[in-house]
């Protein structure tokens, strides 16, 4: 019943993919312009085999259940795999997984009509297209009910106006879901529906491409797309999932992609832990290696409770998705994950980096592009502080107040009670 072993045709395969990626797919963002900019020759020419490498090994893809092709694995399963995806941005790529194109193809296969399906989801699974989720606004992201970016039907067509801001990948998507206000006048969360928005569409402007602050890089080349849709009009069927249903359709697609970053999380996490681990025996210091010093064991046991505490804890919300096939029933776990989330990456990786010197805090290293990702994984998907409050309102929720005015638990009342349970041996033996 409780196992922590991987089976061993499945460890051949995890196997297989640790060593594809240290071959293959690690030496790519080193060549590539960017990981989605697909129609670049370089692009072209290295990815596509790689992926069909993939595809024969029965990796690709793996977070999709048989009735869309995929193996059906399972979230824990998938867990071991983006563990071993997590040490490289290109990964998921090259495995059919990236965010948001997963959960984007989510909601599609739920909600989209056989239309939406052939056009936008089945090149979405082949690893053809690029899509990206457009709901942030830039007058405030944490709380939806804010969202004023609307659509209005004329006729056959919704016609799209408003701002949406932080549209991750926009600039390489061949379509965006876009979040909007359709039904001003309904109870706040019943206000928005989904409507997919093909991004050749006139009216898409988009004012700029925000990138992160660390890593450097030109102004205008960040990936993340401050956008105005200005009458935007799209087909009144491009709708998803109902008129005013928004909030119950992204639901199907942040859920899954939350553990998803969790999990490569995981990897990336390991990755700043074995690199601490090399430098530690590596580098002297006072005639001894720095592995010799104790704080430096304490940065290393820290980081590998942080690492094993975490990873338990993916697992564990993995395993518990398997078996209640429910997003609902885990939603504490998987807020309790989210919130661990960007405090482990950025504690192991800040140590990581310290262990390394001066030489940690350059670009020749990766841990300072770590700590920024600690960031985003703590903002991306809703920030800390409101997934603190899901998981401490689910606990809530099934506690149940004492009885009295002292707590259920209260010593004097527990005392008296074993003493009038056991009165009678205390009288007999009580003396003795
Ligand atoms: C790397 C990255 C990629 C992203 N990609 C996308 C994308 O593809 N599509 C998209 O639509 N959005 C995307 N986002 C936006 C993301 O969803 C928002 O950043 C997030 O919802 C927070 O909104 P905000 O940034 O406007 O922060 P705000 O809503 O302004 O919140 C700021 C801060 O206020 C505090 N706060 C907020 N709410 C509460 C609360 N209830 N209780 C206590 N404190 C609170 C938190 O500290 C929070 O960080 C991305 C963000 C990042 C960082």
């Amino acid at each position: 019943m409780w196992d922590f072993e991987t089976d061993p045709e499945y460890q051949a395969d995890l196997d297989w993919a640790d060593a594809f990626l240290r071959e293959e797919v690690e030496p790519l963002q080193y060549v590539l312009p960017h990981a989605l900019q697909k129609e670049h020759p370089i692009w072209q020419e290295l990815v596509p085999p790689l992926q069909r490498e993939v595809r024969a090994r029965g990796l690709w893809a793996t977070h999709l259940g048989p009735e869309l092709g995929g193996p059906g694995h399972g979230q824990v399963k998938l867990a071991l795999l983006n563990e071993v995806l997590g040490r490289t941005p290109m990964a998921p790529i090259v495995f059919g997984c990236q965010a948001p194109d997963s959960g984007n193809a989510e909601i599609i296969a739920h909600y989209g009509t056989d239309e939406h399906k052939a056009k936008y989801l089945q090149p979405l699974l082949n690893g053809e297209m690029f899509s990206c989720f457009s709901m942030t606004e830039p007058q405030g992201g944490s709380d939806p009910k804010e969202f004023t970016c609307s659509a209005v039907l004329d006729g056959d067509e919704w016609v799209i106006n408003g701002e949406k801001w932080f549209s991750s990948n926009a600039r390489y998507a061949e379509f965006l879901i876009v979040m909007v206000v359709t039904e001003p006048d309904n109870p706040p969360y019943q206000r928005q529906s989904m409507i997919i928005v093909p991004s050749d569409t006139p009216g898409i402007n988009i004012l700029r491409n925000v990138g992160h602050s660390f890593g450097g890089g030109e102004p205008g080349r960040g990936t993340h797309a401050y956008i105005r849709y200005e009458n935007v009009r799209v087909p009144k069927d491009n709708l998803l999932g109902g008129r005013g249903n928004a909030f119950v359709v992204s639901q199907t697609r942040l859920g899954g992609g939350r553990i998803h970053h969790a999990m490569r999380t995981v990897g990336m996490s390991k990755r700043a832990l074995d690199m601490m681990l090399e430098r530690a025996v590596s580098r002297r210091t006072q005639g001894e290696l720095l592995s010799k010093k104790q704080l430096v064991q304490e940065m290393v046991a820290d980081s590998w409770i942080d690492l094993e505490q975490f990873r338990l804890l993916v697992l564990r919300t993995a395993w518990r998705i398997d078996r209640y096939k429910d997003y609902k029933r885990v939603r504490g776990d998987i807020s309790a994950v989210k919130v661990a989330m960007p405090g482990v990456l950025h504690r192991i990786a800040s140590r990581a980096l310290q262990v390394h010197g001066s030489l940690g805090i350059t670009e020749e290293m990766p841990f300072m592009d770590m700590i920024s990702n600690a960031y985003h994984l703590g903002l991306a998907d809703g920030p800390t502080e409101v997934h603190k409050v899901t998981l401490a309102r689910t606990l809530l929720s099934n506690a149940k107040p004492a009885d009295g005015l002292f707590p259920s638990m209260h010593i004097p009342a527990a005392r008296e009670a074993a003493l009038a349970k056991y009165a009678d041996v205390l009288e007999r033996v009580g003396d003795a």
